[in-house]
């Protein structure tokens, strides 16, 4: 069963000041995950978490992570320039892009961040916007599936991202004819995984990559970059991964294959880090009885989009029911105008009644930052929810004059 880290009474509280729908992050759960996860891999006396800021790009969040010591992986220019404004610089950022803006090199090499080069033509561009740093990373794209126990995980044979095995023993040579030092490699391969085997079965591909490459080429290696992908349990039959026996797996791939090198484990989790720590708060104002039973929110997919581009499965808490039978079946939908904008289809939950709060759960990563302002829709707030039960706005929603300012070029919105 799911929990839900917040009350109907906190959630009451909260929405008298900051007006439903809006997402509330849990800070004691973050914290006690977050440990969790150093401790897992404290074995690596290097190991560091870069949080992929586009899953969450909050500053009180992201300051909050830093304070234990985190890093962030950015992946654009403005994710660069928050991550410089809260105080990140060098060797706590990651900049891991693809299809790279001149200016985002340039800030990169200027923050002294981790340059983690997509492709094998990005030597010469980098080199020419921003010129090439003496330490570098460079991504890995294996082709073929990417599978565990028989089961097909991924497939980077059809991902754009990443250099060829063969790419990746020249790009070596030729970074090191440019001046540069130090070597890291990273690789994405799967998404949203559950199960202990991917972040082990990863390692051991590029624990063994590195190996090869430094026998070929005399690089010296400096970190290993396992990226994102280790997943949540978005339904209340699934289970948390084990981090723990995740670490360990990792830590006998590395002693297999890089054991006394020192090598850094790097990680760039947003999912695992932040999802089952925010959640949306939306308040049940229709109903509707066709051909289904429809309750409508005052969200809908513009404050979080994974239901409609994905079909994917949040669970919904009727706040304040949470132990009533849940003997209805709803469609719980918003308000767009657009058939897919559904946070639940076919789903069995209490009776709901106008004015209850719903909790939609696992939205803490790669909710918020995905919304859109379709259909004229605002960004709700953000609010943190502190270890001492208090609670402070951490972002404000968005007003119409948000909306309207880029229009300010035009006499009837100047201001
Ligand atoms: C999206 C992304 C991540 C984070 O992925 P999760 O699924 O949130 O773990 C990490 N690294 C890169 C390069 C990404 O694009």
């Amino acid at each position: 069963m799911k929990k839900c880290f917040i009350t109907e009474e906190k959630a009451r509280e909260i929405a008298s000041r900051y007006p439903t729908p809006y997402y509330v992050y849990d800070e004691k759960g973050i914290e006690d995950n977050f440990k969790e996860l150093l401790d897992a891999f404290s074995w690596n006396k290097g190991f560091k978490e870069f949080f992929a800021v586009k899953a969450t790009p909050n500053p009180v969040l992201l300051k909050l992570l830093r304070a234990m010591g985190c890093g962030v992986d950015c992946s654009s220019y403005t994710e660069l320039l928050m991550a410089e404004k809260l105080g990140f610089s060098g060797d706590e950022i990651m900049f891991s892009s693809n299809e790279t803006a001149p200016e985002e090199y340039v800030l990169a090499k200027k923050l002294g961040a981790f340059i983690n080069l997509d492709d094998i033509t990005h030597i010469d561009f980098l080199k020419e916007v921003a010129g090439i740093p003496e330490r570098i990373c460079m991504r890995y794209n294996p082709g073929g599936d990417f599978t565990l126990n028989n089961r097909i995980m991924g497939t980077p044979a059809d991902a754009k991202y990443g250099m060829t095995r063969t790419q990746l023993s020249e790009a070596v040579r030729r970074l090191q004819a440019e001046g540069v030092k130090e070597f890291g490699i990273h690789a994405f391969l799967a998404s949203n995984t559950l199960g202990s085997d991917y972040y082990p079965a990863l390692a051991e591909v590029l624990f063994t990559t590195v190996k090869e490459l430094q026998e070929e080429t005399g690089a010296k290696f400096i970190f290993v970059n396992l990226s994102g992908g280790v997943g949540i349990p978005y339904r209340p039959e699934q289970e948390k991964n084990d981090i723990r026996l995740i670490g360990e797996g990792v830590r006998k791939a590395y002693e297999k294959t890089l054991a006394g090198t020192g090598i850094r484990i790097f990680t760039e989790m947003g999912r695992y880090v932040l999802g089952p720590y925010g959640m949306l708060i939306t308040k049940a104002i229709h109903f509707k009885h066709i051909y289904k039973e429809y309750v409508g929110v005052d969200a809908c997919a513009a404050n979080l989009m994974r239901p409609a581009i994905y079909g994917a499965y949040h669970h919904i808490t009727v706040l304040g029911k949470e132990n009533a039978p849940c003997n209805k079946v709803y469609d719980v939908v918003g308000s767009l105008c657009e058939n897919s904008d559904k946070f639940a289809v076919d789903r069995s939950l209490p009776e709901i009644e106008k004015g209850d709060l719903l909790a939609i759960h696992d939205a803490g990563a790669h909710g918020y930052s995905m919304g859109y302002n379709y259909n004229g829709k605002l960004r709700s707030a953000e609010v943190l929810l502190r270890k001492d039960g208090s609670y402070e706005l951490i972002r404000r929603a968005e007003t119409v004059d948000d909306y309207f300012a880029t229009f300010d070029i035009l006499p009837e919105f100047k201001k």
